[in-house]
């Protein structure tokens, strides 16, 4: 491991306008990723900001009936929170599905949101990899790619956003708030925090150098039954090929409204407009929930070992649609 120095910030403003002032900085919280990654030297920080002490690790009701969600909260904390585990159980369904016990307990919510890629070869530093050293090559186009993306891939990078967490936060349309090294303060709902790779697949999301997430806020659950389910090979302690995020809300034997959002499928978590649009109206039987699944993803397209997944990712969301219908147990 690279040497670093590190430093406590005693206040939100505090840990950007540090981090803005120096080189190469990273914040750490939990650091179930970063300091993996440190340890294999893929990251490199040359300075450390532990935010642990910031006081952003409440839940809170906001006044529009939805929640407000402290960067710091524990991934642990949140998923058995009663007001998660009630009104947006497609959330705590979702942390429960993530990591191990152990890593749920120090993982938080913010730094969920920015774990990076599981590609094997992004982790490899001896292997090419555009995220990881940009100009040098995608070692996983053309190699063992199993994992990879399906939908939103570049020329340059074909990875995957691993986050569980983050695919129940798309469907609840979650905000981002972040405050900068200015003290200037946003609100980024998640649906614009992510990036496609692009040409430049090292830059992942909007935040600005320094711009340090506060907390994330929920607006009120829409109605509907809410299911999560994650496809993965093995029962515990691995990430998604295929997650489904499904809030369906069914009236009068159809679907009324349905909001559906895959994980282990891009680069970020991804919602199929042109389904959603096309589930409005559809029976609630199984055969018609399971056609219109059927239609998911329609520009989904396989690198060659990951060639299975725009299969499974249909055959996925048609057991969650007839899950969310009440109808059986699929
Ligand atoms: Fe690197 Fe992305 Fe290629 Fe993986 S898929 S090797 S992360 S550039």
């Amino acid at each position: 491991m690279k040497q670093f120095t590190y430093a406590r910030a005693t206040t939100p403003t505090d840990a950007a306008s540090s981090a803005a002032a120096h080189r190469r900085t990273r914040f750490i919280a939990g650091g179930t990723n970063l300091l993996d990654l440190m340890k294999l030297e893929v990251e490199t920080p040359e300075h450390l900001i532990d935010i642990n002490r910031l006081g952003l690790d409440a839940i809170e009701e906001t006044a529009d009936g939805g929640l407000r969600i402290g960067t710091l909260v524990r991934n642990s904390d949140l998923a058995a929170d009663p007001r998660v585990r009630e009104r947006y159980p497609v959330l705590s369904r979702a942390l429960l599905a993530g990591a191990s016990g152990q890593l749920r307990n120090k993982a938080t919510t913010g730094g969920n949101l920015l774990q990076r890629t599981r590609c094997y070869y992004f982790y490899d530093t001896a292997m090419p990899c555009n995220k990881r050293h940009p100009g040098s090559g995608c070692a996983a186009i053309g190699g063992y790619n199993r994992i990879h993306a399906i939908v939103g891939a570049s020329d340059s990078c074909i990875a995957t956003h691993p986050s569980d967490m983050a695919v129940a936060m798309r469907v609840l349309d979650a905000v981002i708030h972040t405050v900068a090294a200015d003290g200037n303060v946003r609100e980024i709902p998640i649906g614009e925090f992510y990036r496609l790779p692009g040409d430049t697949p090292q830059v992942e999301n909007v935040l600005a150098d320094g711009e340090l997430i506060t907390h994330v806020t929920l607006p009120p659950p829409p109605p509907g039954r809410q299911v999560y389910r994650k496809v993965r090979d093995r029962a515990s302690y691995a990430f998604a090929l295929i997650s489904v995020a499904a809030i369906v809300n069914f009236e009068d034997g159809r679907i009324a409204d349905a909001r559906i959002a895959f994980g282990g499928v891009g680069p970020m978590p991804w919602r199929d407009d042109e389904l959603e649009r096309a589930a409005t109206g559809v029976g609630d039987d199984e055969v018609s929930l399971r056609t219109l699944a059927e239609t998911a993803l329609a520009d989904a397209r396989g690198q060659g070992h990951n060639d299975f997944k725009p299969v499974l990712a249909r055959r996925t969301l048609g057991a969650v649609l007839v899950e969310a219908s009440g109808r059986t147990d699929a």
